[in-house]
């Protein structure tokens, strides 16, 4: 005997830089499609790493999207459609309205996976992730290798022309170089003027 249960609930998948959040997202979006459910993929259109329509991991995996602006155009896009999984990466640049939409989706049965940067360069929490994973049913913490120790790492350094940035560091710094790894607590370095 199988008993009725309800379905729609959120996943938030965190974690620094280069754990594999978006690897661990799309894994979870094919499971699905190996199933036959019906998913979207959404992501924010400022992030345009790899490709604009796609999710793409550092390692060459990659899984169709929709690039929007603002969380509110999910609703256009899934109104009636009866979607089983809504996944949606790169979550931390959203805005605050995300988190409205996604509780929306999970009350109306859907299965929702996000996967965000939980904390900045700065090893500050990195809005709304702290939100979305306290409004979440399961909270996956993902964490790299430390690039200087080899300890897990859960903050993502950010380097200008290869030293750490400082605290006050502009968001774009015109005519460097900028990079980022990933440091566990121990190693992260931010300097504060
Ligand atoms: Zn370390």
């Amino acid at each position: 005997m199988f008993e009725y249960r309800k379905t729609g609930w959120i996943e938030c998948i965190c974690g620094s830089m280069f754990s594999g959040k978006s690897e661990e997202l799309i894994r979870r979006i094919k499971r699905g499609v190996i199933a036959k459910q019906k998913v979207l993929l959404f992501k924010p259109e400022i992030d345009n790493r790899y490709s604009k329509d796609k999710i793409s991991t550092h390692n060459g995996n990659s899984y169709e999207s929709i690039s929007i602006k603002s969380s509110s155009k999910i609703y256009d896009y899934v109104k009636n459609k009866n979607y089983d999984i809504i996944g949606v990466d790169e979550v931390q640049f959203f805005d605050k309205d995300i988190l409205k939409v996604i509780n929306d989706l999970a009350n109306n049965g859907v299965r929702v996976i996000v996967a965000g940067l939980d904390m900045d360069f700065k090893a500050e929490p990195f809005y709304p992730m702290p939100d979305i994973m306290a409004v979440s049913e399961i909270v996956t913490k993902l964490h790299a290798v430390c690039s200087k120790c080899g300890s897990e790492a859960s903050l993502s350094q950010r380097l200008i022309d290869g030293t750490p940035a400082k605290y006050n560091d502009p968001v774009v710094v015109i005519g460097a170089s900028e990079s980022y790894e990933a440091r566990c607590r121990h190693c992260h370095e931010i300097k504060r003027d």
